[in-house]
């Protein structure tokens, strides 16, 4: 099928196992935009309904003030130019919209399910306005048909608008379709990688396959006045020939995302990182005794930081180690220590005592050069995370303790290897989102440390 024009520096190629792969026709250097690609229909987190615009999904703002449509109460706008734009979908709805949701079907649906079912009403919203400037070829809703649907589609008639649905047209035959591509082809649209609504981008889906250690990020562009874009950004530098992939869900679930990948993608992942743990087998569990635990977290750090003794100043971010993991540290790879690592560190972090925090912090960001593959956005937000922390050590700290502790930790240094490390990471994947961010932290923290 015609998916064309592609960009030059991609293309479509037979894969072994799944449909095809998508290979780097040149080199991709990290940081580039491999592909931008608009929606084909989105929907808002009830939690953020009437906090974004729902046209540009901007966020109110003192610059970005929403209004609700007068038809429906339901819809906000952050101007007469989103809500004319959006209108010629959104009338195909307004009217019967508030009734729909009261519906005794939808409102016994569980919250998933009501947003699959809210997606699905946008589509057929849409597919009656075609003069919709989003209905580009890659994001058709033929493009999305012709994906595989999950393996274990319900099958079930899904709950949708029917008055929206009786205008569009579209069968009951073709609702099950597009609804049973929902589950193993939607997207979380995130900003800062926080997600605030689901989306499906047929062409996003078609291109790329899923790896636990992938090349490439897809994160989410707002513009004012236009629906948001996705933009597929090469996190490494990528040789021509090789395979471009995202992951579809968080690498860290390493005990149970081989099982969540056979029921809800239908597919075994055979990435490296999943040939290891196949390899390996059973994880051991985690040591239950303190002194186990202390020495497991020793040995972590000494295999991936091996040459970092005191202080933080000569730390690099290892790649690659995970095929060597000695099997002494298995039981890392247990979720569990993941969880506990994360809550011990979100908890010190934010309420002390910070050197417990930057010490438990050192040994979640071992864990993660470990198991995500190099510049994971979420390695970067974690290292900004320790440098907030070293510096709110600093500031918090009383007079003495405060001498004492820049002399003898040196923790300004600390901020400064963290922040750099950070910005490192995080310049890769760039800006996402909404304006602020961690890019925007970094460049603050960098202007407090000068002004020390
Ligand atoms: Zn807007
Ligand atoms: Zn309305
Ligand atoms: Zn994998």
């Amino acid at each position: 099928m015609e998916l064309l024009p592609l960009p030059t520096s991609i293309r479509l190629e037979p894969h072994p196992i799944a449909r095809d792969q998508t290979v780097a026709a040149c080199h991709i250097s990290s940081g580039s935009i491999v592909i931008s690609l608009p929606p084909l229909t989105t929907v808002l987190l009830p939690s953020e309904k009437g906090c974004r615009c729902d046209y540009c999904f901007r966020r109110d703002s003192p610059d970005v003030h929403l209004r609700r449509c007068t038809g429906c109460a339901s819809y906000w706008y952050c101007g007469a130019q989103c809500q004319d734009m959006h209108w010629a979908v959104h009338k195909n709805l307004c009217k019967a919209f508030n009734r729909y949701c009261a519906s005794p079907d939808f409102v016994k649906l569980a919250e998933h399910e009501k947003l699959d079912a809210l997606l699905l009403t946008h589509l057929a919203a849409q597919i009656t306005s075609n003069s919709s400037p989003r209905s580009t070829p890659a994001s058709s809703l033929s493009t999305f048909l012709n994906l595989r649907p999950g393996p274990f589609s319900k099958g079930s008639r899904p709950v949708v608008c029917s008055m929206t649905v009786k205008r569009s047209g579209l069968s009951s035959d073709e609702l099950e379709a597009v609804y049973s591509r929902f589950g193993n082809n939607n997207f979380a649209i995130h900003s800062h990688l926080t997600t605030y609504a689901h989306g499906v981008f047929p062409l996003a889906s078609r291109l790329f396959n899923h790896s636990c250690l992938p090349n490439a990020a897809a994160k989410f562009v707002l513009s004012p006045s236009e629906p948001i874009h996705m933009e597929i950004v090469a996190i490494r530098d990528i040789s021509p020939g090789e395979e471009i992939c995202i992951t579809y869900l968080d690498p860290a679930l390493l005990q149970s995302r081989q099982q969540i990948f056979e029921l809800t993608y239908g597919f075994t992942c055979l990435c490296p990182s999943c040939a290891l743990l196949n390899r390996i087998g059973l994880i051991p569990p985690l040591p239950e005794s303190d002194s186990e635990l202390a020495s497991l977290e020793r040995a972590l750090r000494t295999f991936v930081f091996p040459f970092h003794e005191s202080g933080v100043s000569d730390l690099r971010l290892p790649t690659g180690l995970l095929q060597n993991i000695p099997s002494e540290l298995f039981p890392a790879l247990c979720e569990s220590y993941l969880t506990r690592l994360s809550e011990a560190f979100s908890k010190a972090s934010h309420d002390g005592p910070f050197d417990i925090a930057l010490d438990v912090g050192l040994t979640l960001l071992a864990l993660y050069c470990l198991i995500y593959p190099p510049n994971y956005p979420q390695i970067g937000t974690h290292l900004l995370e320790m440098a907030k922390t070293a510096w709110n050590a600093i500031i918090l700290a009383d007079d003495d303790q405060r001498k004492a502790a820049v002399t003898e930790n040196d923790l300004s240094e600390q901020v400064r290897t963290y922040l750099r490390l950070s910005r490192d990471v995080l310049d890769i994947f760039g800006q996402e989102g909404d304006p602020g961010g961690p890019l925007e932290e970094i460049r603050v923290l960098y202007s407090l440390l000068d002004g020390m």
